[in-house]
């Protein structure tokens, strides 16, 4: 028997405006697709109903990921991060999970780190 729905968001450290950041992965591929905020009412919507469910900060309201888009998120499980302030969701993405259109919001932008195990690209930082 798990604990009891408000007991389960009572352990979540929400942010000073009331918000905890959730990243989101398919469940099955463990790829990383989108990152965004719930309150403890979004929270309560996305472990209850078995959709995701947002805080729109832009918005200022509730989004039930997929309603107007068709790109619905069902919940396979949450987890609580170490500290409590952040959550991993881990979904039945259908579609893209990015407003864009892409399946991941982290598809489109490269920041080009430095590749740490690539050989080459070592030596000639060692030179230096
Ligand atoms: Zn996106």
């Amino acid at each position: 028997m798990t604990d009891d729905i408000e007991a389960r968001i009572a352990r979540v450290a929400f942010n000073d405006v009331g918000l905890v950041p959730a990243i989101v992965q398919q469940w099955d591929t463990h790829e990383v697709l989108m990152l965004a905020w719930l309150d403890a009412e979004a929270l309560r919507r996305t472990l209850t109903s078995g959709r995701v469910t947002y805080w729109s900060r832009s918005r200022s309201e509730y989004w039930r990921k997929g309603d107007t888009s068709g790109h619905i998120q069902q919940v396979r499980e949450a987890r609580l991060d170490c500290d409590g302030d952040a959550i991993l969701l881990l979904v039945e993405q259908t579609g893209a999970a990015c407003h864009t259109g892409t399946r991941s919001c982290f598809d489109t932008e490269d920041l080009h780190a430095v590749d740490a195990l690539a050989p080459a690209e070592t030596k000639a930082g060692d030179g230096a």
